[in-house]
Formats: structure tokens, C-alpha cells, sequence
């Protein structure tokens, strides 16, 4: 019975045997869990796997494969003889042939599975495919593992695979969440690094815009001396420089500044100024309000010292650097409109 359900595979291995001519007969025999003998020559095994080789060389005539089915077997014999195994092998039994390349120390067969498997990874058996990864030491083949239960958690939680390993395997089921967990907070580092740095820009941004409005004036608010009508289309920057003229124009009549109340957004007008002083490398001829005021100040006061206050200069002139340097406009610009909404005037925090 054994018999004529390996004739595939067996014969398999007989026609690898019989194409090296200048062999002798089989010295030695594979024993399988299903009983099936596979004749074998000592001196081809022990050149393909050295730990074959020092079973022979203990002067073993049987040497038992066992644990994994009899197909398996002679699949990977044959590939001791001809280093070639057929993708059917591979669909059927490519966990089998991982684990045996790896017992049996045959690197190039163990290559050849990990590719093989990686590329049969399913939802169903990424629970399994990765305890043997760990067990066989294949790091790629884990790392693609862990990937996929990532992307699929909610279905891979449902399988078999992952309650058996959940009772079995508990150490598996911690490294998978470690694993899980530390993606998410590398997704949030990066994020709000994104945020981050659009909210620098933007400040680069509302600095350009408050330069060019005190300087040439864009739709509603010009300098004393420059006719605001002349310039009737919006600048290239309009979202955010329209929003700087309404805070100038705010700042300019608040009463509850006036009269000496606090008001959020004459303070945010008032922290653009002074950043924009902070920055500013032309003072004698600048023409925003306020730049050499604040910079004497910063003089007498030594406010340049505020660390945090230099850190957040120091990031938007980074970020203005970067704009103009690395990304291409058009991107840019995408990436901004998506948060700009109202974003410069009502959400960025001054530290
Ligand atoms: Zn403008
Ligand atoms: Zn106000
Ligand atoms: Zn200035």
C-alpha cells in the first residue's frame, strides 16, 4: 500500500540516481514514517549535507527521516542527487523541505524554500509559517510573516493556526503583538513628524506672506505707500496670505487688545512678528512692524536665550530651507492644501 502511493516520487528519486553514471550500487537506506525504504549512496549524501555526513560516518546503513511525511522525504533526496526540486513538490511540501534543509544543513535548498514558501503565504498559514521561520532560523521569511499578520490581523486572529498557537506557543503570540505594537508607534513617530514639519512650513510660509505684504501689499492689506488696488489677483501663496491680512486687519482694530484684554489672535499676530524678528537677516530696511523693536529687545533681554523659542526658529527656517530645496512644488503644495484649511490660524501652538 506504502508502495504504490510513492511510485511518483520514488521513481523520482531512482531516475536522479540512475542519471550519474559513474555510481555504484546504494550502500545505505532512508527510512520514512510510512515505512518506505529510499536507496541511497553514502558518498552523494554526505557531499550534499554535512550532517548526513557524519551520521555515515558513524557507520549508520539506516539512517531514519522521520516527523514528516514519506513524499517529503524522497522529495528531498532527490534534491541531495539532482539540486532541483519541482514547484508541485514545493506547493506539497515546501514547510517540509524548509525544515529538512535546515535540520540537515543544506543551505541552498533552504534558499530555495523560504522563496518558495514566502510566496505561498496565506491567512491560513502565516501562524504556522512563522513558528517554524523562528524555529529554522529563516529571518526573512519571518520578517515576511510578521508583515502579513500585520496587514491581516483580524482575519489571521480567527484561524486555527493562531488559537493553537495562542495555547501552545504564548511566547509567539508576544513577540507577533510586540511586533504589532512597535509598527503602530513607528506609524505615529512618523506622522506626527509629518505634522510637524507641515505645521514649520506653513510658519515659513506666514513668514514669506508677511514679508511680501509689508513690502508690495497683496489684495486688502498694502503698506501706507503702495496702493492696495494695484494688485488685484492673489498672490501664489494666497490660502495662507489671505489669512495673514485678516489677522493684520484684526490685529489693527481688536478692541479687547486696546483695551488691554487678553485675545488668542492678536497673540498669534503678535508671536508672527516676533518670529518673523527672529529671523529676519535685513532689519535696517525691513518693513514689518515691530522686527527691530523685538529685536532689541532680544538684545536687552536676552530672550534669544529661550531655548524653546530658538528651537521652533531654528525648525522653520529648516522647513524653509527644505521647501525650497527638496520637494518638488507641486507636491508641496498638495501635501499643504490637505491641513492648510484655516490650519495656520487656528491650530499652530507657539511653544
Ligand atoms: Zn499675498
Ligand atoms: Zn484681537
Ligand atoms: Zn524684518
Amino acid at each position: 500500500m506504502e508502495d504504490s502511493s510513492h511510485n511518483s516520487t520514488s521513481s523520482a528519486v531512482i531516475s536522479a540516481i540512475s542519471s550519474v553514471p559513474e555510481l555504484t550500487e546504494a550502500d545505505l537506506q532512508i527510512l520514512t514514517s510510512g515505512g518506505l525504504r529510499i536507496p541511497a549512496h553514502s558518498s552523494i549524501l554526505g557531499m550534499a549535507s554535512p550532517v548526513l555526513e557524519s551520521i555515515i560516518e558513524s557507520s549508520e546503513r539506516v539512517i531514519p527521516i522521520l516527523g514528516v511525511p514519506c513524499d517529503a522525504v524522497s522529495a528531498f533526496v532527490g534534491y541531495l542527487y539532482s539540486s532541483r526540486c519541482t514547484e508541485e513538490q514545493m506547493d506539497k511540501y515546501g514547510i517540509h523541505l524548509l525544515t529538512l534543509s535546515h535540520v540537515y544543513s543544506v543551505p541552498q535548498l533552504k534558499q530555495r524554500c523560504t522563496r518558495g514558501v514566502s510566496q505561498r503565504l496565506t491567512v491560513e498559514n502565516v501562524v504556522d509559517v512563522l513558528q517554524l521561520a523562528w524555529l529554522c532560523d529563516a529571518p526573512d521569511l519571518y520578517l515576511k510573516c510578521m508583515k502579513q499578520v500585520l496587514a491581516h490581523f483580524k482575519a489571521v486572529e480567527q484561524t486555527e493556526g493562531w488559537k493553537f498557537m495562542q495555547d501552545h506557543d504564548p511566547w509567539v503570540e508576544l513577540e507577533i503583538l510586540k511586533f504589532i505594537d512597535e509598527a503602530e508607534s513607528r506609524k505615529k513617530r512618523t506622522r506626527r513628524h509629518r505634522e510637524e514639519q507641515s505645521l514649520y512650513l506653513q510658519l515659513s510660509e506666514a513668514m514669506e506672506c508677511l514679508e511680501h505684504i509689508y513690502t508690495e501689499g497683496c489684495t486688502t492689506v498694502a503698506p501706507y505707500d503702495v496702493e492696495p488696488a494695484k494688485k488685484t489677483s492673489p498672490c501664489n501663496k494666497y490660502k495662507t496670505c489671505q489669512g495673514v491680512q485678516l489677522l493684520i486687519k484684526h490685529f489693527a482694530l481688536c478692541k479687547r487688545r486696546i483695551n488691554g484684554g487678553g485675545c488668542s489672535r492678536c497673540n498669534r499676530m503678535w508671536q508672527l512678528l516676533k518670529l518673523h524678528s527672529s529671523i529676519c537677516d535685513q532689519p535696517d530696511s525691513c518693513r514689518v512692524p515691530l522686527c527691530r523693536q523685538f529685536k532689541l529687545k532680544a538684545k536687552q533681554q536676552k530672550m534669544g536665550d529661550d531655548a524653546k523659542w530658538k528651537l521652533l526658529v531654528r525648525k522653520v527656517l529648516s522647513a524653509k530651507a527644505m521647501s525650497s530645496l527638496s520637494l518638488p512644488k507641486r507636491k508641496r503644495e498638495e501635501e499643504l492644501r490637505e491641513t492648510m484649511e484655516d490650519h495656520v490660524l487656528k491650530t499652530f501652538r507657539l511653544l
